[in-house]
């Protein structure tokens, strides 16, 4: 087909077999994921590399589609295995009829928060009691892990203490698994292309990891917490659906370790340390303002496609080798397992709206993009400085607003004042913030 352009980079999943390729063309079978290495001349051909075998060649584009998003959707669980809370009997019934390491993992009746892996084995299903010991789980007492996810994936390679490799999971009625989904859309990476480097941050759920993966650096985020990785499966399907320049781009996700996803390498960390640690002396108004406008341009395409982002502050946005700033955490619902807590919410940089109604948008978004503005304008200073969070929400109401950070100009602080208007509906859009930074920064230029 014709229309299709992909630049490279571009993650495609093969539509069909091609087993018997002609010279430079490449094999491959429906299925498998290729990266885009450039379009050449003449229709409709691509050059790729084949992102299992490394192998590079030519291929139809008629043979490829573009990977798919995924739907945030409740029954989309990275243990489609885990039943809850069923009796032994009722175990029995679902691992019908029999079949070799067919297997499913529940809650015990008798002891409340004890699992219980239930294996079809021969004509009988065997019941393995789970123990808790110290934050670990364990079978046998000598095989130690710090999850189910884990401990699932260890005993569908290795039979270990016992009677059989799992080999087939018994999904909980309704419940699709996670990970048949993310390899069907081709999101799922290969563990044994990911090599490991050193932490670059941490963050509130697991440590961020520098690394390669199939030549390109990357960095990692690892989600230990099998229920905290399961509800980060809803920002995940959020980044598969958007791609921008100032967004930061998921590469793909693996399941091991609970969770590990997979992002483009920012080089130079996140803007609140990028600007803290340079200072006025090293960073010119102008890349203040293009930090400001690429900002605005990710949020503008997030709001074009009707996500909300939360959590917009100078520590989500991080700094490329380019000097190109990019959105990142665009998890639509915050992890929270507990639901709205509303002590969790980044007070400083949230809406009063969002505060006391919960009414996130991407109006919202806009107050948020005002601090924003605030902490970049001041290099990284933390916002109302000297205010505890409890008076923050008091004085806006009362009409206060924090004073421009020192040396900014006029222009700015309106446009951050325009952010803090008390009615979502005053505030300026995205669109709108980009224009006026646009038209700044070439008066800067023209002066
Ligand atoms: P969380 O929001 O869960 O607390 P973040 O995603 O903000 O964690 O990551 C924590 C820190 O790790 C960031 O402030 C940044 O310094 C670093 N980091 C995160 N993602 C990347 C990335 N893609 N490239 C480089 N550094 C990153
Ligand atoms: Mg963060």
């Amino acid at each position: 087909m014709s229309g299709k352009h992909w630049p490279p980079g571009t993650q495609c999943v093969t539509k069909h077999d091609h087993t018997k390729p002609k010279p430079r063309e490449l094999a491959f079978r429906k299925g498998d994921m290729v990266t885009i290495i450039e379009a050449v001349e003449g229709k409709g051909w691509y050059r790729v590399r084949h992102n299992e075998t490394g192998q590079e060649g030519l291929l139809a584009a008629s043979a490829l589609r573009e990977r798919g998003a995924i739907r945030a959707d409740p029954k989309l669980s990275l243990m489609p295995w885990f039943h809850g809370k069923i009796s032994g009997l009722e175990a029995v019934q679902e691992l019908q009829p029999p079949e070799d390491g067919l297997f499913l993992v529940r809650e015990s009746v008798r002891h409340p928060g004890d699992y219980v892996l239930c294996v079809s084995f021969g004509k009988e299903v065997i019941h393995y009691r789970v123990v808790h010991e110290e934050n670990t789980l364990s079978i046998d007492s000598q095989q130690y892990f710090s999850n189910l996810i884990d401990m699932i994936e260890h005993y569908m390679k290795e039979q270990g203490a016992i009677c059989t490799k799992l080999v087939k999971p018994k999904p909980k009625s309704g419940m699709k698994s996670a990970e048949e989904e993310l390899a069907k859309a081709g999101w799922l990476l290969n563990l044994k292309h990911l090599t490991l480097g050193d932490r670059i941050g941490q963050g509130e759920f697991g440590d961020v990891l520098q690394g390669e993966y199939m030549g390109q650096r990357v960095a990692v985020k690892n989600i230990k917490c099998d229920v905290t990785a399961q509800a980060f499966l809803a920002e995940t399907a959020a980044m598969t659906k958007v791609r921008h320049k100032n967004l930061v781009c998921l590469l793909g996700v693996i399941l091991h370790n609970g969770l590990y996803i997979v992002m483009e390498f920012m080089s130079k960390g996140n803007l609140v340390n990028f600007l803290r640690t340079r200072g006025r002396a090293l960073v010119p108004t102008q890349q203040l303002l293009l930090f400001a406008l690429d900002v605005a341009q990710g949020m503008d395409y997030l709001e074009s496609k009707k996500l909300v982002h939360r959590d917009l502050a100078a520590r989500n946005i991080l700094i490329s080798e380019e000097n190109v700033a990019k959105v990142s955490d665009f998890g639509l619902a915050r992890v929270n397992p507990k639901g709205a807590d509303a002590t969790l919410l980044p007070v400083k940089w949230t809406a009063p709206e969002a505060l006391k109604h919960n009414k996130f948008s991407s109006k919202s978004d806009v107050w948020s993009y005002g601090i924003l503005l605030w902490e970049i304008f001041s290099f990284g200073r933390a916002p109302y400085p000297k205010l505890a969070l409890k008076e923050v929400t008091e004085l806006l109401e009362q009409g206060y607003r924090m004073d421009p950070p020192e040396g900014c100009p006029p222009t700015i602080y309106a446009l951050m004042k325009s952010c803090w208007e008390l009615e979502p509906g005053k505030r300026p859009s995205f669109k709108k913030l980009t224009e006026k930074l646009q038209k700044e920064l070439k008066h800067l230029r023209d002066i």
